[in-house]
């Protein structure tokens, strides 16, 4: 499999540089022999952040990362605003996506409530197929 192209990411600078005090301090981050893949590239991350930011060699550094910390704790309501809004119709209830409304492959389920009622669901075929026990039969 060939190489994955590179990634162009852009944060504010007051996200880069708490991003980077957390990496330059989280020795417990990727612990573990599976993580090694992880830890490889918050490293690499971390190093790309070290090599943007000259906030990181400010005699005030420690003021400048407080001062970048409160406003990002300030802005965080502009967090929900950025977030794009939720499609309208039904999303698959097993991995979250937008399911289209002519979209094929798309199976309901109806749960009973126990007041009598009962609740839909909807769920891309295939991921209810990955769900549910192999034995089960599904139509
Ligand atoms: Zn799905």
């Amino acid at each position: 499999m060939d190489k994955l192209p590179d990634v162009t990411l852009t944060l504010s600078g007051d996200a880069a540089l708490v991003l980077d005090a957390a990496l330059s301090r989280s020795d417990d981050l990727g612990r573990g022999p599976s993580s090694v893949p992880e830890q490889i590239a918050l490293l690499e991350l971390d190093a790309e952040l070290e090599r943007r930011l000259t906030a990181t060699f400010a005699p005030d550094y420690d003021a400048v990362l407080q001062a970048a910390r409160q406003r990002l704790v300030s802005q965080g309501g502009a967090l929900e605003s950025a977030a794009p809004p939720a499609p309208a119709g039904w999303m698959c209830c097993f991995c979250g996506q937008h399911l289209a409304d002519a979209e094929a492959g798309v199976a309901e389920l109806h749960l009973a409530t126990g007041d009598g009622g009962t609740q839909a669901l909807r769920c891309h075929s295939r991921c209810l197929r990955r769900q549910v026990h192999p034995r089960v039969p599904l139509l």
